[in-house]
């Protein structure tokens, strides 16, 4: 692979279930709770779908849609951790580590900022970076947008690659 770094930018957003809905809502690997799920065929956990896309745009892969079709049985209810190691295995095999990730949410509920801490370290156990290398952000916008006004999640990511020292 040509150059010392590659830059990776993936999105995804889920509309949240009914309210009454059992289905937990789960984001960075880690369980929210008091707060009804997203409506997907896996797990919707938006920041590891945005992950995704962001590792596998940075080493020229497909999105998270292509490389696991919602219409595959098989990806149904599934813990979005796996996804996330399948890329990292192929970004290994490149000779790539990650060098820093940015993940930015925009929604009304639930408030980021008590969940923050863990969020990071499991996306940091996920990643095998230290914690400095991984940055959440989160706003609601002003409201201006649905995922402000509460019907769900948007969520960005933005990795940084960069080859492994010899
Ligand atoms: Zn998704």
């Amino acid at each position: 692979m040509k150059g010392a770094f590659r830059i990776g930018f993936g999105v995804d957003s889920h509309r949240f279930l009914p309210q009454k809905t059992n289905k937990k809502l789960v984001l960075g690997g880690v369980k929210i709770k008091g707060h009804v799920g997203l409506d997907s065929h896996s797990d919707g956990d938006v920041i590891l779908h945005a992950l995704f896309n962001a590792l596998s745009s940075a080493v020229g892969e497909g999105s998270i849609g292509q490389s696991f079709p919602d219409t595959d049985s098989k990806w149904k209810g599934v813990n979005s951790q796996i996804f996330i190691q399948e890329i990292l295995s192929k970004i290994k095999k490149q000779k790539l580590e990650i060098g820093n990730v940015v993940i930015s949410l925009e929604c009304k509920t639930p408030k980021i900022s008590p969940h923050e801490a863990s969020i990071k370290h499991n996306l940091a156990e996920l990643l095998g970076v230290p914690l400095g290398c991984i940055a959440i952000h989160a706003t609601s916008g002003e409201g201006l947008t649905s995922f402000g006004k509460g019907e769900g999640i948007y969520g960005q990511a933005v990795v940084l690659l960069q080859s492994k020292p010899k």
